[in-house]
């Protein structure tokens, strides 16, 4: 279990209090709040020294009532069954709130990709899909990237796949490679969502995103690609963290020479373009906008306190714990909500898999039009729905992901 206690109660706090404010019928909440499976596989490897090693892995299908379930595959040594379907039941949640024809899952797998190498890594990715192979499929369940996974384990992934059915089945993950049924900017689409509704918040809470001060915890997929857009847009990153080191600039990081840093050293630690920071120093920063966009659990009532940004835009599965939460509302800090502001990686997903279904591939322009389209619908939704109930935006975006799949779980109706 990490840090700080059970993820998955910590999810089932923040949808305790939306399906109460809803009303929501005591049969529905037991069914939502119940994982419907859980598979445990364990994956033996032979590692480059002649070793076997065993390594465990799952894959939680949470909710499949609105379609296959879908969400990213991590590596990371910290991965607990209990993180895992917490993670597969904010996909649910996410895949609604985004309104895309999709349940929610999670896989993870217990290892440290930093200490293997790509063969290792290869067998490892084979083996864990070849043990979980009759349960995902593009109609079943679709995976994707996560922590420290990417396009390359995804081509796996879909190889594995692929040889198992004995055809090329393109649909069953996303975020492949381009090369092979990606679609155009679905690398970056987390941290493009992450933008776009940041830009949002701040015309609500009545800031120039232009000029406004931006500190960003996590340098990965997510975090990278968010300050990147940002800074597009004309915000001013300020402060950078990995799971390493730190940067600060008042003047505002020169990101672009960043992500060239970060290439080449695997973090930003030590990039000469700024005072070195760490990871608490960038939580108490004076800023318009916080972006944790690395792991759960990062704001605590520890640091919370501390925090001085107008707008927290949460890159991350679960960065903040209930309590913290509570805390940044009352406060007045407007925060943009996991299942919300990072809802871009698997929207764009969805339209991967459509391509792929339809064998049909779109310019990067549509991909981009359509995202922002759909990252602007979903935060009008959550906001009208947190102006209407009186409530913060998680809360609100709970109301509206709960409100839709309880609909259909309603229309469909219990078998047997
Ligand atoms: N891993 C990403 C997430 O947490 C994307 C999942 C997907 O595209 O299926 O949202």
């Amino acid at each position: 279990m990490a840090a700080g206690g059970s993820i998955f109660n910590a999810m089932l706090q923040e949808f305790d209090g939306a399906a109460r404010l809803l009303g929501l019928d005591p049969g529905i909440w037991k069914i939502l709040t119940n994982p419907k499976r859980q598979i445990a596989v364990s994956c033996p490897v032979q590692m480059d020294n002649g070793e076997i090693e065993v390594f465990t892995g799952y894959r939680v299908q949470y909710n499949i009532t609105l379609g296959p379930a879908k969400g990213g595959i991590r590596y990371h040594p910290d991965v607990t069954l209990d993180e895992v379907t917490a993670l597969a039941a904010w996909m649910t949640w996410k895949c609604a709130v985004a309104h895309v024809p999709f349940g929610g899952g999670k896989g993870g797998v217990i290892c440290d990709p930093t200490r293997m190498s790509r063969r290792e890594l290869e067998a490892l990715t084979r083996r864990y899909i070849a043990e979980i192979i009759d349960a995902i499929g593009p109609d079943k369940d679709v995976p994707a990237p996560d922590v420290n996974t990417n396009d390359q384990i995804m081509a796996w992934v879909m190889d594995t796949y692929s040889m198992h059915v004995g055809h090329t089945s393109t649909a069953v993950v996303t975020g492949k490679p381009i090369e092979m049924g990606g679609s155009l900017g679905r690398r970056e689409a987390t941290g493009r969502g992450v933008m776009i509704v940041t830009r949002e918040a701040a015309k609500y809470v009545g800031f120039d995103i232009k000029g406004a001060t931006v500190a960003v915890q996590g340098f990965g997929n997510v975090g990278s690609v968010s300050a990147d857009l940002l800074a597009g847009i004309g915000a001013k990153i300020v402060a950078v963290t990995d799971w390493k080191g730190g940067v600060y600039n008042a003047a505002g990081l020169d990101i672009a020479r960043m992500l060239d840093f970060a290439k080449g050293h695997k973090t930003i630690d030590g990039f000469p373009g700024g005072e070195p920071i760490d990871n608490e120093q960038l939580f108490t920063m004076d800023v318009d906008v916080l972006v944790p966009a690395a792991l759960e659990n990062q704001i605590t009532l520890e640091n919370a306190p501390a925090i001085r940004a107008k707008v927290v835009a949460e890159g991350a599965n679960g960065p903040t714990t209930p309590e913290a939460h509570r805390h940044l509302h009352e406060r007045g800090i407007f925060v943009i909500p996991d299942i919300l502001a990072n809802a871009g990686g698997v929207s764009t997903s969805y339209f991967e898999w459509v391509q792929n279904r339809h064998g049909y591939f779109w310019e990067e322009e549509e991909v981009n039009r359509r995202l922002e389209a759909k990252m602007c619908e979903a935060f009008r939704d959550v906001l009208d729905t947190s102006v209407r109930y009186r409530t913060d935006m998680r809360t609100a975006a709970y109301i509206v992901a709960i409100n839709r799949v309880a609909t259909v779980t309603r229309m469909r109706g219990m078998y047997a």
